[in-house]
């Protein structure tokens, strides 16, 4: 059966490359599967020293800052970042731009902390992201999530902040260049641009580890596993392996700057058939749109059926829209080729023409 193209939202596509070479270390790394190696191996020592430094390389992460790989998903890194940021205020502000953010407040409330929404796209449906001025006051922090997979919306730019700044980044994280030096804590589960599920990595400002003002037990303390060089316990071997491979690839084909420009040309292609398109509409706010999970409906909902028919034809997987949206959800991650969005652009073309 040939490789089916993959516009599902996570966890993703790979390079074709990384994976051959990962299913080739399944059967033998040096003597051993990397499935049997011990982590504390010197082979699996230099992986994990090898993928926190391609993380540090490929997003410019300046001094100051320490790269690690916990597990538990972006879902244990809102509890994480939360009970790590707490200080004297014990209050945090966060920005609501649907259910990944709201996630990230109910675990923020877990763990002791007063949240103030300040800024919420609910009244739209979180079609949008909300208009912020400068932050400021009396918080701790505050949090946002950068790209919205559920509805399709991403923030263009980091919110400008006067107090430290935690943002999941698990959805757009080595899309497109960032400053890392504007936030505290970035966290983001592996399994879209990164590798396969089971590490969570995290970029922390070292100056705000051991700070916290409320109880932490020790896996949740990032100075734990900042300590223990990310080996407080067993880590997900094989997924920070793939990582590491992937990263490798990333920069050998020209590193986040280059996929960013990719990654621009594949939104292009599709939001101009959406918008072009009579039979096809976008869901979210234009300027907010994400360059990684493209939403649409179907102008005439009856055609849904024959419109799914037309894009499995095709070969095609994951355009379903999540559960909570509804529509369709074209996942354009940085693995995915611009060859699969012109398959999809075809598909539309080719379904209209049959039905106007
Ligand atoms: N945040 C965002 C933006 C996500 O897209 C997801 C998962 N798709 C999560 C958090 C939760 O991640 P995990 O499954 O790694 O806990």
């Amino acid at each position: 059966m040939s490789k089916q193209l993959n516009f599902g939202a996570g966890p993703c596509i790979l390079p074709q490359e990384v994976f051959e070479e990962a299913s080739k270390a399944v059967l033998n790394f040096n003597g051993l599967s990397i499935l049997e190696i011990s982590h504390r191996s010197p082979d699996f020592v230099a992986v994990m020293d090898e993928a926190i430094a391609l993380v540090k390389k490929s997003l410019n992460v300046p001094e100051g800052y320490a790269v690690m790989f916990l597990q538990g998903g972006a879902s244990l890194g809102f509890l994480i970042s939360a009970m790590n940021m707490a200080r004297k205020h014990k209050k945090a502000a966060y920005i609501d731009t649907g259910v990944w953010s709201a996630k990230a407040i109910k675990e923020a409330v877990n763990a002791g902390l007063e949240v103030d929404i300040i800024a919420s796209s609910k009244a739209d449906g979180y079609k949008s992201i909300p208009n912020i001025d400068t932050i400021d006051g009396d918080y701790d922090f505050v949090h946002y999530t950068s790209n919205n997979t559920i509805y399709g919306t991403q923030f263009k730019k980091a919110i400008d902040s006067k107090i430290p700044v935690v943002c999941d980044m698990s959805s757009d994280i080595f899309s497109k260049e960032i400053n890392v030096a504007d936030f505290d804590i970035i966290y983001a589960g592996a399994q879209k641009n990164l590798g396969p599920a089971g590490a969570t990595l995290y970029i922390v400002k070292e100056s705000i580890l051991g700070q916290s003002s409320i109880p932490m037990p020790s896996y949740l303390n990032l100075k734990t596993h900042f300590e223990k060089d990310s080996m407080f316990n067993t880590p997900p071997v094989f997924s920070i392996y793939t990582s590491m491979l992937n990263l490798r690839y990333l920069l050998k084909t020209g590193g986040v700057a280059a996929i960013e420009k990719v990654n621009q040309a594949k939104a292009d292609l599709l939001y101009t058939e959406i918008d072009a398109n009579p039979l096809f509409m976008g869901n979210v706010n234009i300027k907010d749109r994400s360059n990684m999970n493209v939403t649409f409906v179907l102008t005439h909902e009856e055609l849904t059926d024959e419109f799914n028919a037309a894009w499995k034809k095709a070969n095609i997987v994951g355009l379903k829209g999540h559960r909570s949206a509804g529509g369709f959800r074209a996942s354009m991650y940085n693995a995915l080729p611009l060859s699969s969005v012109e398959v999809l652009v075809q598909t539309m073309k080719e379904f209209t023409a049959e039905h106007i």
